[in-house]
């Protein structure tokens, strides 16, 4: 049985009085909910984050980290100082990071591995642009970007990991992808992960990102292989972020 998550990445927004708000009416709005839930502030909010979530049953992560351990990396966040601040996930190649940063495939598996080296649950997007779903290649370019991890973590213990789905289309744009077209790409991506090992692919969480709201997370969580949501810009309002929660159960 695979307990749902729902992860809110605020991106670049927010400040320490909006977060210290948000946060305080997530707590109360989120508490009866009965899904797992997690934030992901950027980079310098998380100690703020880690003292406001005290006690409360959301755990947070960050959006990103480096490649590389240490060392002379100017600007760089390693997977060893997101865990000693608390961190529990890390979102690794969100499409952000693969279009306006370049990330290779080959960078986001190797952050994959570095996060779980270290102790850390990475979120691995993955997902296909409208160009590539217009040319018939979605599990072509979905099915390269898990292949790359895969290589890079399969001598890991790699059983936590989270795969999500974020169609590119879909992010921010206010498109959402069907149920039924999220749900063949997840029962794709988890035939891909039972190739490699189907006992970890059974327990594998599989979130679907890309215009989840309040109004349609309930029909896309139904989904048998969607274990949850990656949310933008739905989880800057605590109300909204907190019935999507809700809708995961
Ligand atoms: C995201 O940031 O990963 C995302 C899915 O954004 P939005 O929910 O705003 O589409």
């Amino acid at each position: 049985m695979r307990r749902k998550l729902v992860v809110g990445n605020w991106k670049m927004h927010g400040n320490k009085a909006s977060i210290t708000e948000l946060l305080g009416n997530l707590a109360q709005a989120s508490a009866a909910a009965g899904a797992e839930i997690a934030v992901c502030p950027p980079f310098v909010y998380l100690p703020l984050v880690e003292q406001l979530l005290k006690d409360k049953g959301i755990a947070f992560g960050a959006q990103n980290m480096a490649t590389a351990e240490q060392g002379a990396f100017t600007g760089e966040v390693s997977a060893a100082m997101l865990r000693d601040c608390g961190c529990r996930f890390v979102i690794v190649g969100h499409s952000e990071r693969r279009c306006l940063f370049g990330e290779s495939n080959t960078e986001v598996a190797d952050k994959a591995a570095m996060a779980i080296r270290h102790g850390l649950v990475p979120i691995v997007c993955v997902g296909e642009s409208l160009a590539q779903r217009e040319a018939d290649a979605t599990l072509d370019v979905i099915g390269a970007q898990l292949d790359a991890v895969l290589a890079a973590v399969k001598d890991l213990d790699w059983s936590q990991l989270i795969v999500a789905y974020e169609p590119v289309w879909a992010i921010g744009t206010g498109r959402t992808a069907t149920p039924e077209q999220a749900q063949a790409v997840h029962a794709f991506i988890r035939g891909r992960l039972a190739a490699v090992d189907a006992n970890i692919a059974a327990g594998t969480r599989i979130l679907y990102g890309g215009s989840v709201k309040a109004d349609n997370a309930s029909t896309l969580f139904a989904q048998p292989d969607i274990d949850g949501g990656l949310v933008g810009g739905a989880s800057l309002n605590a109300e909204e972020f907190a019935a999507i929660c809700s809708a995961a159960g």
